[in-house]
């Protein structure tokens, strides 16, 4: 698959890392195909992470994924999930490798900066969840 699907989390929104996250997205060899600044309401939280309901965390993350705008964006690039996945880092940034986009910018496993689709299925079912088929180029 070449395509993944990534928000950039609002956290790190808040803190004015957008640019600097970006740039190193494309700096990588990723280019963006969509891309949109957007607050999730509570339902469309619930529905994206819905894999997650039974988690302990899941009031925690739906409660901070709403708080505030999100960018949200579709990647193109060879082998997009893995590499995407690779450049951003564990969830935990404390376990994340030196110079990923976590290490640099989360704070905690729940403050972690970034998302990443885990699958092609799943980044393709993400990537329809936040743009219309005239927003993807
Ligand atoms: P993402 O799906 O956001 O790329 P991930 O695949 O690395 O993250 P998951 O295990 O799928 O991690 O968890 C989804 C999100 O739920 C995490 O990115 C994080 O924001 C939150 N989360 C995960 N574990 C915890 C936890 N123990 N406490 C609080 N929040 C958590």
């Amino acid at each position: 698959g070449n395509r993944t699907f990534t928000m950039i989390k609002p956290d790190a929104v808040e803190a004015g890392n957008t640019g600097a996250i970006l740039d190193q997205i494309t700096a990588s060899g990723f280019r963006i195909v969509a891309m949109k600044m957007t607050q999730m309401t509570k339902a469309d939280a619930e529905n994206f992470y819905a894999i997650h309901k039974e988690r302990p965390f899941f009031g925690e993350l739906v409660e901070f994924m709403t708080r505030g705008p999100i960018v949200a964006a579709i990647l193109e690039k060879d082998n997009a999930v893995e590499d995407f996945r690779t450049l951003i880092g564990a969830t935990n940034p404390e376990d994340a490798a030196e110079g990923t986009i976590r290490k640099k910018y989360a704070t905690s496993v729940g403050e972690n900066a970034v998302h990443g689709s885990d699958s092609d299925e799943n980044a393709e079912i993400e990537g329809a969840f936040h743009f219309a088929g005239r927003e993807m180029f």
